[in-house]
């Protein structure tokens, strides 16, 4: 099926169009300049720039595909979660396309995006998928049955996502925003085995997929203040290195043991974290380690995009999902166990 799809969740308009599990365009627009010197994403700016950068998307989108908006088989949005006026801008824009072209309309759940873009990279996903999850605002463990009706959680953080450490660290060490591809950055040139930081969440007692980044974002914050008073130099590059090594090693564990306890032979790693160059390598190895097929999209792919709107839409549409209702509500906090809003008296096909 050829579908579009628009991502306006954070601050990244992406429309994407696919065809089955083969892209034919990733437009994105981001608005994270604007953003950066109150070192964060501010909403409001978010929802006016994904207002003034839709319809140029849209037909950047459809330019590059090659496609005729009339020859679409769905319009595919995210309905959540998110910033909840950044949603509704692109849940209304989709409503508009979708009803003026006759086309049906699907609003689904950006983490399963996150994770069924790697179609568009590795082709059909296994089922079960063993997915970690990892971006900005969740990390999560989930295995999914049917990544269109049945993404089952087993375990999350119970504190701050590994993208949210990422940048707290980072405005810590006064790196700017977002702090991701900057640590990332850093740490190609310090050493991670340089300051021993903690790995949370890792002792026998302790729930085995459960995640937490906090205590390490206060270890990096006292080491550094430790340093500072004592009137040195902090090297920001092997705090980038040791922290990032931090990180990684506790997502590349549990994401492994869940592998082999649920008797998974691959993994697939998705969401803006797993654009990391490190979790990357050492997921990499590991995996071949533990005998286990490892799949990352690129990292375009891995942060928001429209894309992998569109590939969990087409999906939607392959399965005969049923479409959402013209008052599909943007939702917040859709939760993860939903992956699409389908509409209310909708007959789904197994
Ligand atoms: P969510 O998907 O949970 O709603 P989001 O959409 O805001 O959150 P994504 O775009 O999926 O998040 O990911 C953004 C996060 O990924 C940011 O926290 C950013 O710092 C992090 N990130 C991006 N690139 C890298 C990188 N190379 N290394 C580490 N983190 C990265
Ligand atoms: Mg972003
Ligand atoms: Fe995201």
């Amino acid at each position: 099926p050829l579908v579009l799809g628009i991502e306006t969740s954070c601050d990244e308009t992406g429309v994407g169009v696919v065809r089955g599990h083969t892209l034919l365009a990733d437009a994105i627009a981001s608005s994270v300049d604007a953003h950066a010197r109150f070192g964060g994403v501010v909403p409001e700016v978010a929802s006016r720039a994904h207002l003034e950068a839709m319809v140029p998307t849209v037909e950047r989108a459809l330019k590059e595909a090659g496609v005729s908006a009339r020859d679409l088989d769905g319009v595919a949005v995210t309905a959540g979660p998110g910033l909840a006026g950044a949603l509704l801008v692109g849940v209304s824009a989709a409503k508009a396309y979708a009803y003026a072209l006759g086309k049906p309309l699907y609003g689904v759940n950006h983490l399963a995006s996150h994770i069924c873009v790697d179609q568009l990279e590795h082709g059909a996903l296994p089922e079960p998928t063993m997915a970690l999850l990892v971006s900005g605002g969740h990390s999560s463990l989930l295995l999914a049955p049917d990544i269109t009706s049945d993404v089952r959680p087993l375990g999350s953080t119970i504190d701050d996502a590994a993208g949210e450490a990422f940048d707290k660290v980072a405005r810590i060490l006064h790196l700017g925003f977002p702090g991701g591809p900057v640590i990332d950055r850093y740490a190609r040139e310090g050493d991670p085995r340089a300051i021993a930081f903690p790995r949370g969440l890792t002792g026998p007692r302790d729930a085995p997929y459960d995640f937490s980044f906090s205590g390490l974002k206060t270890a990096v914050a006292r080491w550094i203040e430790a340093k500072r008073n004592a009137g040195e130099d902090v090297p920001v590059a092997d705090v980038a290195a040791s922290f990032q090594e931090a990180v990684t090693d506790v997502l590349t564990r549990k994401a492994i043991r869940a592998c082999k306890d649920e008797g998974v032979d691959h993994l697939m790693i998705g969401g803006g974290v797993a654009a990391n160059t490190r979790l990357r390598a050492m997921a990499e190895e590991r995996c071949a380690d533990a005998g286990i097929t490892l799949r990352v999209p690129r990292p375009k792919l891995c942060t928001d995009n429209g894309a992998m709107v569109a590939a969990l839409g087409a999906e939607m549409v392959a399965r005969n999902r049923a479409a959402s209702d013209w008052d599909l509500p943007a939702d917040s906090s859709l939760p993860v166990t939903e992956p699409h809003v389908p509409g209310r008296d909708g007959q789904e096909d197994g």
